[in-house]
Order: C-alpha cells, then structure tokens, then sequence
C-alpha cells in the first residue's frame, strides 16, 4: 500500500493549494458577511462567479472526475483525496472547483448510465458550471438509510413516466442555477427488492414539480444551496428522455454514486479538521492566562495530540478506502450504522459468515 502523491497529484496540489490562498481565502470571510447579511441569501454573488472563471483558467476544474475525456481531471480517488482535503479548508472552494456535491456524483450518472442525449442536455451545462442540480431520494414518510424503502412512484404509462411524491433534504435545490433533478421512485413493486426503483431525470421547471419550503440543519440554512422538502404531482415526462439507466436501476446507481462521494466527503472534512486544528493551535500557543500561553493550561497539550491523531487516523482510513476501491466498496450515503455494517459484513465473510451473520 503506497499512498505516497503521484506527480500528477502533486503538481495538481500545489497549483491548487496557491490558488486557494492566493484568491479564494482572501476573499471567503467577506462572501460569508455578505451572504449572512442579505434579506435574501438564494443568490449567487457575483465574487463565484469570478472564481470560477479563473479556476477553470488554471485548470483547476472538474478535478474530481475521472473521464479525461469529458473534461476531467483523469485522477484516481487515491490521487484526488488531497485535492479534496486542500478544498475542505474552505466552504466555497469545491462551487469555484466545480467538484462541489450533489452536482459532481449527479454528473458521474449522467456520465455513465446516461444516454448521449441526457449527457447533451444536462452533464455538458453541469460540466460547464452553467447550471446545478440536485438529488431526490429521501422521504418524509419511510426510513431513508435503507434506499429499497422508497414509497414515492416513477409509473410508466406508454411512452411517459409519470412521477408522484415527497422528497425532503434535497440538497442544493434551492440554488438559483439549479435546474434538474435526479429523482427516485418505485415503478415495479413485483420485482426482486434491489430492481424496484428508477431514477429519472426532472427538470425543475417540470410541470407538478413544486418546492415546498426550504429546510435548516443546525439553526443554518446553508444557502444558496439550501435542502428542499419538494411535491412531485402527477409529473409526466417521456420516458426515453426522462430515465437515468433503465427501469428497475436506480439501487445499483445510488451505491456507484456514492461509493466515490462518500470518500470525497470525508477528504473535504479531514481538510476541515486540519483547519479547525489549526486555528485552535494559533490560538493556544498566542493566548496568554496566568502568565501561560493556553496550550499550556489544563490538558491543552493532550487534547491538541489526542485531536492530531485523531485526524491523521481519519486520514489514513479514508486513503484505504480509496485505494481499495471505494465504489466496490458499495457503501451508500446515510448513517454510520449502515456503513459499519457493512464493514463489519466485508471483515466477516473472510470468515466465511453470510449476510446475516451465519456460515
Ligand atoms: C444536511 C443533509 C443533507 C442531505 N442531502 C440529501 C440529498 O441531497 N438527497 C437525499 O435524497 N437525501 C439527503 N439527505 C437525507 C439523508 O440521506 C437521510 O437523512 C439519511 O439517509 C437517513 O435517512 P432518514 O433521515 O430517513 O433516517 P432513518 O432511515 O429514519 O434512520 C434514523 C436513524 O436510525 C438509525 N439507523 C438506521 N439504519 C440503521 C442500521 N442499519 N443500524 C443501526 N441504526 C440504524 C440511525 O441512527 C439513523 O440516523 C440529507 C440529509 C441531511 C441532514
């Protein structure tokens, strides 16, 4: 196991670490002031836009994506994990990169299941930046961690599929550039558990398509992306153009979407700690109280090592799951529980234990 940078990595890392402090940390704290401010935050400020722009100048775009072809930047998980940590330090980074989540895991779909025109229409303005989108799976109304639950329905009628529903936590759908949805719905309730659902792709002018009210995690609102509870009534679209994959797919692709997603969730949080650390180390050794710098009060010294291991073990981990595939992996966005079962699944069947824990 070598998680040394490759040099295309490395290259990419420096290029990219220099601009971030050259002109992306300069500018975030006002962004944020700005932002916070504004009677109405769905906005995107100009100050993005202009980010984005030289970003994509200095090719430092689409970085997370592994198809050279269609733009991206050729890397495997192992080597874009840094650059995902590099862009974790900061909340606007991976929107200027253009590798932000949902939009970089709904542009891997449309990249492979998609078909060429799905790919015309929406991965070339998301691959762009032009546009954003979102992803609606989870509902108000089953236990979302266990995506065969999913009760809204995707019905095929001649050549249209007809969609009706609730969605909530849709992320990003509340972006002024956001403008297709990934959706998922039953359409064969006779089929085996894991064949279904489909995924459909809804534009968000669609008609039956309404948001509802924009939800807060933690007090924040997390604008101008934001998490939607969205009504989906009577939503008629033609089936060739509208489904992501065939029907009855859509469990395989939210484990392949997410295997990858995952991983680059949690470089960005580790990128995140750093920072966090980093800022509680300038703090403690500048900060004076009975005649002592703070790091050298109390347990300080403990718990700034306790929090450096901490992070370099996280590290560590997230770099293994990457170098052993992470998409074979198969683990789905949603709670720790799941994921550790599933891990747990993995360790026993060397042992020859079957789903459920039995030989
Ligand atoms: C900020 C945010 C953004 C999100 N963005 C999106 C998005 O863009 N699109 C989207 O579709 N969804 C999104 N979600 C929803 C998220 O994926 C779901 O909340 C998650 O999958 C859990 O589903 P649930 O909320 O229905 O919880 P439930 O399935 O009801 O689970 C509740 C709790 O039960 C426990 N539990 C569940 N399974 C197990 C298990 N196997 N073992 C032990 N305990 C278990 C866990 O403690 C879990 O938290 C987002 C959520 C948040 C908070």
């Amino acid at each position: 196991m070598d998680f040394r940078h490759s040099p295309r990595a490395r290259e990419l890392l420096a290029l990219l670490t220099g601009f971030l402090d050259r002109e992306v940390a300069p500018r975030e704290e006002a962004y944020h002031r700005e932002l916070l401010a504004r009677q109405d935050p769905w906005v995107v400020l100009p100050v993005i836009e202009e980010l984005k722009a030289k970003a994509r100048a200095a090719g430092l775009w689409n970085l997370f994506l592994p198809d050279r072809d269609h733009g991206g930047a050729g890397l495997t998980n192992v080597e874009y994990a840094p650059l995902a940590e590099a862009m974790g330090r900061s909340l606007i980074a991976s929107e200027v990169c253009n590798c932000a989540a949902p939009d970089s895991g709904n542009m891997e779909l449309l990249l492979h299941p998609g078909t060429e025109e799905q790919r015309r229409q929406w991965l070339a303005p998301l691959l762009a930046g032009e546009i954003r989108s979102a992803f609606c799976m989870t509902e108000p109304d089953v236990a979302s961690s266990d995506a065969t639950n999913m009760e809204a329905t995707a019905v095929l009628d001649g050549d249209e599929i007809v969609l009706n529903g609730r969605e909530w936590w849709s992320t990003g759908i509340g972006h002024p550039n956001c403008r297709v949805l990934i959706f998922m719905g039953l359409t064969d309730p006779a089929a085996d558990r894991y064949h279904q659902h489909s995924m459909v792709l809804v534009p968000l002018d669609a008609r039956g398509v309404s948001i509802e009210r924009m939800l807060t995690t933690m007090g924040f609102n997390d604008a101008p992306g934001g998490h939607g509870e969205v009504a989906f009534e009577d939503v008629r679209l033609p089936a060739a153009q509208a489904l992501l994959g065939g029907a009855g797919q859509a469990f395989g692709l939210a484990q392949a979407r997410l295997g990858p997603g995952r991983v680059h969730h949690c470089m960005r949080l580790i990128g995140l700690a750093e920072l966090a650390l980093e800022l509680a180390c300038r703090r403690a050794t500048t900060r004076v109280a009975f005649g002592k710098p703070l790091a050298n009060l109390g347990g300080n010294r403990e718990r700034i090592a306790d929090a450096r291991i901490a992070i370099d073990q996280a590290r560590l981990l997230v770099l293994h799951a990457a170098w052993t595939t992470a998409r074979a992996l198969r683990l789905a966005d949603g709670p720790d529980e799941v994921h550790r079962g599933v891990v747990a699944r993995l360790e026993l069947a060397r042992y020859g234990a079957g789903r459920w824990g039995g030989g």
